[in-house]
């Protein structure tokens, strides 16, 4: 105990403490914590007791160890072992090599999927890097002290014995927890030269689990921010797709921003934010999204990227009808101009970004209350998400409320009801075109009706 309290106080700013590492993990019995096995999958736990009776090493580590000591529901239990990839096909039956850098098995338990891990080795001996330092192959196995020490953050770095409930803990990642402190393993400089993303990670789990960055591990981010360039954008993607789904989105958001990451990862969102209706709908939104996801509801990556990228596409298609575009193919053109600006730092996939386009394209469609056309919006198949859009919209003033209660009515009346909840068509021929060409000029083409603002074709 001494030792370690005497390892804490020495470890100088910037030390690597990979460098001072302790090979012997501290040991915490079941009585010292509160996490019991029933608490871990069964699938995982199974997991560990075969390898274990084959004698191998086996634990539950990193999120799901975390997130119980925390209180907090973990996603997954994933298992890390001394066993080669071989030989952990060799103990479970129905079990597959998944992985091209690094070899991961996939064991399937009845309904669940396992992940298992053989312990990695450390990277300054393993790996190739970059230009920039960024590791490009981290995929050497190693001992179970190399594998803790390769991991990011001291309390992702706990190992849990579903066998005997004791927790292994190589870098007092449960002294962190307890003080609420995201400390990293390492020198930090170097670990997010080796992998920019865990400056993302960072903030993440900082406001998930509301922790504060060791001051050590916060200080560099600034600097450091711009190497997120490097990322290949579909890692990019993931990692942001995680910050928006984490329930804590609007805290992750904050973060990105006051750490100055946002530029490299999200580089419209200041954009948008920078204007009080555009920050109003976001936060609106966002939060919105976070209450259904602590509910342990679901929102779609398309809705919450549709949400974060709105306002841009708003601005652009203003500024093309103004050009004298007309409002349809410009709003298709805002579209196309929005995600390839946001594509190139993170890739959003080609079916996302296809739903995206679609529940922005509905929103004027949703503005028509007069016709056939209505009808088929509402076979939709993404109406559902275009009308909780359209909600959100509303309550964030962007939209008179009446619009979206239409809609609602509209979707519970009868047949009948619904002929003859239907506005009269506006006028026809010249009068429609004329009408058209003053919708484009009109101050925010996404405002005021689609009665008036004929944005009539289909998507
Ligand atoms: P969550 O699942 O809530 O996103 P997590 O910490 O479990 O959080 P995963 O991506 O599932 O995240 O990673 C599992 C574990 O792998 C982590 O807990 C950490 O120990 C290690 N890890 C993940 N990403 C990195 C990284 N970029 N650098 C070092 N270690 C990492
Ligand atoms: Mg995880």
């Amino acid at each position: 105990m001494i030792r370690k309290i005497i390892h804490r106080i020495f470890r100088r700013p910037g030390q690597d403490a990979s460098a001072s590492r302790a090979v012997e993990p501290a040991v915490i019995p079941p009585e010292s914590h509160p996490i019991r096995r029933e608490q871990i999958s069964s699938g995982s736990r199974r997991v560990c007791e075969i390898l274990q009776e084959q004698g191998y090493k086996a634990y539950v580590v990193g999120g799901a160890v975390r997130d119980l000591l925390t209180g907090a529901t973990p996603k997954d239990f994933d298992v890390a072992t001394d066993a080669t990839p071989d030989e952990v096909r060799r103990c479970l039956k129905r079990s597959r090599l998944i992985g091209r850098r690094f070899q991961i098995v996939h064991a399937h338990m009845g309904r669940e999927t396992v992940e298992i891990t053989t312990f990695r080795g450390s990277e300054k001996h393993a790996a190739k890097t970059d230009a920039h330092g960024r590791l490009l192959r981290d995929n050497v196995f190693g001992n179970h002290a190399e594998d803790a020490a390769r991991r990011d953050f001291t309390i992702n770095a706990l190992y849990f014995d579903p066998v005997t409930e004791r927790i292994l803990d190589y870098h007092h990642g449960l002294a962190d927890l307890k003080q609420k402190t995201l400390r990293i393993i390492g020198d930090p400089k170097i670990r997010y030269r080796e992998d920019p993303v865990r400056m993302l990670r960072a903030v993440r789990l900082a406001a998930k689990l509301k922790l504060f960055i060791d001051p050590e591990a916060r200080r560099p981010i600034r600097e450091m921010a711009v190497l997120l360039e490097n990322v290949p954008p579909p890692r990019l993607f993931d990692e942001m797709l995680k910050m928006l789904t984490s329930g804590y989105a609007v805290e992750c958001l904050a973060a990105l921003r006051a750490e100055g990451l946002q530029h490299d990862t999200l580089p419209l969102l200041d954009v948008a934010l920078h204007d009080p209706q555009g920050e109003k709908f976001i936060l609106f939104a966002l939060s919105d999204t976070d209450k259904r996801i602590r509910q342990g509801k679901t929102s779609s990556p398309a809705f919450l990227f549709a949400v974060l990228l709105w306002r841009e596409v708003n601005v652009t298609w203003k500024r093309l009808c103004e050009d004298g575009e007309h409002p349809q193919p410009a709003l298709f053109q805002a579209m196309g101009e929005v995600l390839q600006t946001q594509g190139e730092k993170l890739a959003i996939t080609r079916r996302i970004a296809s739903d995206i386009k679609e529940i922005w394209a509905l929103q004027p469609r949703l503005e028509q209350r007069s016709g056939k056309r209505v009808y088929g919006v509402l076979e939709h198949p993404r109406f559902r998400a275009a009308y909780d859009f359209l909600l959100l919209r509303a309550e964030a003033g962007e939209i008179a409320q009446e619009l979206p209660d239409w809609w609602l009515a509209f979707q519970e009346a009868h047949p009948q009801q619904r002929a003859d909840m239907l506005l009269p068509a506006p006028g026809s021929g010249k009068k429609r075109r004329r009408r058209r060409r003053k919708a484009g000029n009109s101050e925010h083409p996404a405002e005021g009706h689609a009665e008036e603002t004929a944005f009539a074709g289909d998507a």
